[in-house]
């Protein structure tokens, strides 16, 4: 089974608020909303409290997309401090509003190789996850599988790093149409999106398969990667195939539409996951 639902408030709600955008999300007959902390976390303890109360009585599960102004990996100093501590309070905020997973993008290689770079991001996530199990919050880091070469986070990067810091401190988000973008159309056949769940469970076993925490949508990309995010309807990956392959490997967990219609995509992922 998969939750499914939106990355964030959806369009048709009036009111722009996470509140509102929860009602509307059931409303649907969705399951699943991401909040968008994409500018940068913002919502104070009650506010997040309140979000968590109402999500658990309807009962839509919440996980969140923090910052986009995020590096791990920035050789300068301030920006590494504002980018860990943007996390933390993140972390914080999610744990309020009773959500599991913190989608976030890891960082840019910028002169580093890719090696170097694996290396370094383990120190960082494995400092974060030390913080956010000192602090007791129950949530987890889903740094995501992203859409251009230039950024780190493959699927095997980041489930390689799930495997040696453990796959209930780390557990990847995988964007399938950054996967595609990302080695510009590498998904076409079934057992192109076998492959990527192949990787999942020789890192982290079954379990990663039951646990899935995916974006889906369609993708415009040019040789660098990600351009641009399309309706699931035009543009590739093929969304059918995806459901399909899913399906035949017994996965589970949340699928988030991050199409630029959103709501109306993730009924679609929903009517097609049912049909079979
Ligand atoms: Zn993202």
């Amino acid at each position: 089974m998969f939750r499914i639902g939106p990355a964030g408030v959806p369009l048709r709600s009036k009111e722009r608020s996470s509140l509102a955008g929860i009602q509307v999300t059931k409303d649907l007959g969705l399951d699943a909303m991401e909040l968008e902390f994409v500018h940068g976390c913002r919502m104070k303890d009650e506010s997040a409290a309140a979000v968590g109360a109402l999500a658990k009585k309807l009962d839509v599960s919440l996980s969140c997309h923090a910052s986009y102004y995020l590096n791990l990996l920035s050789p300068n100093e301030v920006t590494l401090k504002k980018t860990v501590s943007e996390l933390e309070r993140t972390a914080e905020v999610l744990e309020w509003c009773g959500g599991k997973r913190i989608v976030f993008h890891s960082g840019f290689y910028l002169k580093m190789d890719h090696p170097s770079a694996y290396a370094a991001m383990k120190t960082e996530y494995k400092a974060l996850a030390q913080t956010i199990a000192d602090r007791g919050h129950n949530v987890v880091l889903a740094p995501e599988v992203t859409g251009k070469k230039s950024q780190f986070g493959s699927v095997e990067e980041l489930y390689g790093l799930a495997e040696e810091i453990g796959y209930d401190k780390i557990q990847p988000a995988i964007d399938w149409g950054h996967v595609h973008a990302r080695d510009n159309g590498a998904l076409n056949k079934p057992e192109d999106f076998e492959k990527v769940l192949q990787t999942v469970e020789k890192h982290v076993g079954k379990e990663g398969l039951k646990t899935l925490h995916c974006h889906v949508e369609g993708i415009h990309f040019t040789e660098k990667g990600e351009r641009n995010h399309l309706r699931i309807t035009e543009g590739p990956p093929d969304y059918k195939m995806l459901l399909k392959v899913l399906k035949d490997y017994r996965c589970a967990g949340t699928l988030i539409c991050e199409s630029p219609a959103m709501e109306d995509d993730a009924l679609i992922l929903q009517k097609e996951w049912q049909k079979s």
